[in-house]
């Protein structure tokens, strides 16, 4: 069992400083609303007077902030205190935000790792979380049973940007599956049904269309949109133009589905209307 420092308490931060207590690990906790650190406290925590203190404590400080900014606010008066520790940082932010951080605690003399949470506070501890990594290997290995008592590792590779990369990925596809929700709820609602009853036939319906998504993958992996179309874009394009006018119909707004709609019409027009779907991701991604 090893000596751990959580910086930052909101509800991960305590989710994640809980179960390294609970797992037995000695923990030294900071936060900048000092009340969040009581309940804590009252299960073994040590709580420090200032990030500087925490970073002291203990070889591994675990940081898990609103932001990247609030990351470097809590940080910086840590000064010399960072060198020769190690820095796991479990805050959300941008691929540039990981890099740019990574270096600033290297050149300070620490070492970082970053991570990216694939869970909800309740889950850390439990079956099913999962923590992407990227950075030093070296570092996830030396604190796999710290780190590996809070959610399943996975290292993606040493570029720290990686794992922020990958976070905000799975996470554009999660917030695409809401909003796709929350319109379907709207237009079941505006006939009186309750969405609820819905999910009877939303759920299988979705899983047979996560079913698509390796023919899909495949397709935007090689940038070949035309083998083996069995749902072309020009006739996709028109259930989308439905959807949009279903929805003006019902006087619901067709803001989550009117970009998909325009991106599609926009293939369509430049000559793609037999292609699959996947051909859309050609008009938004990097030109390489
Ligand atoms: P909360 O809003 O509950 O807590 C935010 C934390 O950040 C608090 O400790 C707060 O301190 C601190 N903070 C904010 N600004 C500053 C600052 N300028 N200086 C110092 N500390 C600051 O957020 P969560 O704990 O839920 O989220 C923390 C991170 O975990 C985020 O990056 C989030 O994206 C990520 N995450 C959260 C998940 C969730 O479901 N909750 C899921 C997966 C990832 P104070 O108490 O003083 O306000």
């Amino acid at each position: 069992m090893s000596r751990i420092s959580v910086l930052g308490l909101g509800a991960m931060g305590s989710a994640l400083a809980a179960t390294l207590i609970r797992k037995g690990h000695e923990v030294t906790i900071w936060n900048r609303t000092l009340s969040r650190t009581e309940p804590l406290a009252a299960i073994g925590a040590t709580v420090a007077a200032s990030p500087a203190e925490a970073v002291a404590a203990s070889e591994l400080a675990i940081v898990c902030v609103l932001d990247y900014a609030a990351a470097r606010a809590v940080l910086a008066p840590a000064g010399d205190a960072l060198r020769g520790r190690d820095v796991v940082n479990l805050t959300n932010g941008t691929p540039d935000d990981a890099k740019n951080l990574a270096a600033w605690v290297e050149a300070k003399g620490a070492r970082y790792l970053d991570g990216g949470i694939m869970a909800i506070p309740p889950m850390i501890g439990e079956a099913g979380a999962l923590i992407l990594y990227s950075g030093s290997g070296a570092l996830l290995e030396k604190h796999k049973a710290a780190l590996g008592a809070l959610a399943t590792c996975r290292l993606l590779g040493e570029d720290p940007a990686l794992a922020a990369l990958y976070d905000l990925a799975l996470l554009s596809a999660m917030y695409g599956l809401f909003s796709g929700f929350l319109h379907a709820g709207a237009l079941v609602a505006s006939s009186g049904g309750k969405v609820a009853d819905f999910l009877s036939l939303l759920l299988p319906w979705l899983e047979a269309m996560n079913g698509t998504l390796p023919d899909l993958a495949e397709k935007i992996d090689s940038g070949l949109h035309s083998r083996n179309v069995v749902s072309n874009l020009a006739m996709q394009t028109i259930a989308l133009e439905n959807i949009v006018r279903a929805s003006q119909e019902r006087h619901i707004s067709p803001d989550f589905i009117e970009p998909m709609r325009q991106l599609a019409a926009a293939r369509v027009d430049r000559g793609h209307g037999g292609d699959d779907i996947s051909g859309v991701v050609e008009l938004i991604r990097k030109q390489k």
